[in-house]
């Protein structure tokens, strides 16, 4: 029997709802559950792929090639199950649709309304696609009271009552402030945010109440009755010092506790020796290492989310802490500033869109390559790389990526055909930006002997892709004789997947994206290695 436990948040944005429900996802699969995240957006655009990182963040990529919620990348990296298409769905998706089924003559005779017709949608949105979970983990984006958000309340609202009481329940994340003049922590927000709530029909079961400081029992027995919450079920979510300890420290609080007894659930303790390990990993370092990022996005952390995480991971495999130097790239663009980049010990050029920048990542590459500096080139860092090694290794002038326009030698160009399995894909110049690019997974063959086989260990990898450009093999050979290693090929060796320069310490690039799949428990290969490169360049300067 599949539960089905919503989470709602309240009281201000950020709060960090998709890392709650990702350790209370942990915390359940810990007890020996089997558990799937989903997350809803409220806003009207069918994916967030079109949106600005600056807005949106990150946009995180599923195997099976979906754009999604950088939420979903929390959910795979503290349960370390693949998030699928039918994991992440927005008001638009579900309007689009709607709308399409009407046109379809699909409702025919009904006049297609909010309730019931969009609220069935997303009801069957929630419950669709599973496969014997014992724990289905709903956020809801946004606020409470927001007005985008009404239809999804209202859907899981119903489903308290479609499902029954005894397989649903409504979680609600607060905030509870710290007023320095009086020296107090207040729960009037925490209550507003409930009565909003309930306004909508929704009693929550269980408060997870944010705050900087120990909640003092009298003030956690005060929500209790204000909200009409078991006092037990007030659990205390306190600032920790790694996001890796939030797991943990829900559990010490009673979370996992709490959501088994609402569901009339003897479980067994869970098992946190995992979180422990890490946890105390990170607190307790051996070293350290400085990665400088130089990328285009580097004003909102939140768009290289999953890039931080992996080089923390990375260090997690290494006993380092990893210090991130995030710098803009357009900085390397003008006089001498590439002396912002002595003494890092390992160059990260990310993913990216567009040609403002990228003239500085070029010269950061050449700077990685003539200095002996690690660089890894994912994905915009790859293709970057081979425009600073056609022109300064192979010598060909004015060698650029056609997304900046037609150029003499264009090493980066518009893939116009490829095949996704048996599935010809085919695009066009000026065809539609939407979920048009190479997205999801692609397997990749390693070439015996190079450095990047014997860092995964194994003969084909399937990493994940995010982008319109790709290496143009008409080039390669030139490519070749001036140093540059085609040491990954999709497996009908049309596409290149991975280059890398053998006569240097650690020169690697990526055409896919990497770090959407490491895991604090299981550190991805490529950023192990890259931080292992960091760690030896720490020792020479
Ligand atoms: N802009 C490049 C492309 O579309 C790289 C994309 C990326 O880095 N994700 O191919």
């Amino acid at each position: 029997m599949t539960r089905f436990i919503f989470i709602t948040g309240g009281v201000v944005s950020s709060l960090g709802k998709g890392l709650a429900s990702a350790a209370l996802g942990a915390l359940l699969q810990a007890r020996g559950f089997k558990v799937r995240l989903r997350k809803l957006d409220p806003y009207i655009n069918v994916d967030p792929g079109t949106m600005s990182p600056y807005q949106h963040g990150e946009v995180y990529v599923t195997d099976d090639g979906a754009e999604t919620d950088l939420d979903l990348g929390h959910y795979e990296r503290f349960t370390g199950v693949a998030c699928r298409q039918s994991d992440n769905v927005t008001t638009g998706r579900i309007y689009s649709d709607v709308i399409a089924k009407e046109r379809r003559g699909d409702y025919l005779g009904a006049t297609i309304q909010v309730i019931p017709h969009i609220t069935d949608a997303i009801k069957n949105f929630i419950t669709s696609d599973l496969t014997g979970e014992d724990f289905v983990l709903c956020e809801i984006g946004g606020t409470v009271g927001d007005i985008e958000g009404l239809p999804f309340l209202e859907a899981i609202r119903q489903l308290g009552n479609d499902l029954g009481r005894d397989r649903t329940m409504y979680l609600h994340l607060t905030l509870m402030p710290f007023i320095p003049s009086v020296g107090e922590l207040k729960t009037k927000p925490t209550q507003h945010s409930v009565k909003e709530l309930l306004s909508v029909g929704i009693q929550p079961d269980v408060l997870l109440v944010r705050a900087d400081r120990p909640i003092p029992d009298a003030e956690r027995r005060k929500i209790a009755l204000f909200c009409n919450v078991r006092e037990q079920a007030v659990i205390p979510a306190l600032d920790v010092e790694t996001i890796y300890g939030v797991p943990i420290s829900y559990h010490d609080e009673g979370l996992d506790d709490q959501v088994c007894r609402h569901f009339g659930i003897n479980a067994k303790a869970p098992d946190l020796s995992r979180w422990i390990e890490i946890r105390d990993r990170i607190l307790k370092p051996e070293g350290e290492v400085s990665i400088a990022v130089v990328g285009k996005y580097t004003g909102l952390i939140d768009a290289y989310k999953s890039l931080a995480e992996a080089l923390h991971h990375g260090g997690i495999a290494n006993n380092v802490r990893v210090h991130m130097h995030w710098m803009e790239s357009e900085t390397f663009e003008t006089g001498n500033a590439l002396h912002h980049l002595d003494g890092v010990h390992g160059i990260l050029v990310p993913g990216g869109f567009g040609e403002r920048g990228s003239e500085g990542k070029i010269a950061v590459a050449r700077f990685a390559r003539e200095r002996r500096v690690p660089y890894f080139g994912i994905c915009f860092g790859m293709q970057m790389a081979v425009v600073e090694a056609a022109r300064n290794l192979a010598g060909l002038e004015g060698a650029g990526s056609s997304e900046f326009g037609a150029c003499k030698h264009a090493v980066v160009g518009l893939m116009t055909e490829w095949l996704r399995g048996n599935e010809l894909q085919k695009r066009q110049v000026g065809g539609n930006l939407g979920g048009t690019m190479r997205l999801g997974a692609y397997p990749c063959v390693l070439e015996k002997g190079s450095r990047v086989r014997d860092i995964y260990r194994v003969r084909e990898i399937s990493e994940r892709h995010r982008h319109r450009y790709e290496v143009n093999t008409r080039y390669k050979e030139t490519l070749e004789k001036a140093g540059i290693r085609f040491s990954g090929m999709s497996p009908d060796g049309v596409l290149p997947e991975i280059i890398e320069i053998p006569d240097h310490p650690w020169f690697i690039g990526v055409q896919f994206h990497p770090e959407l799949k490491s895991k604090p428990f299981d550190p991805h290969p490529l950023f192990k290695s890259f931080i292992a490169g960091a760690v030896q360049q720490s020792r020479l300067v």
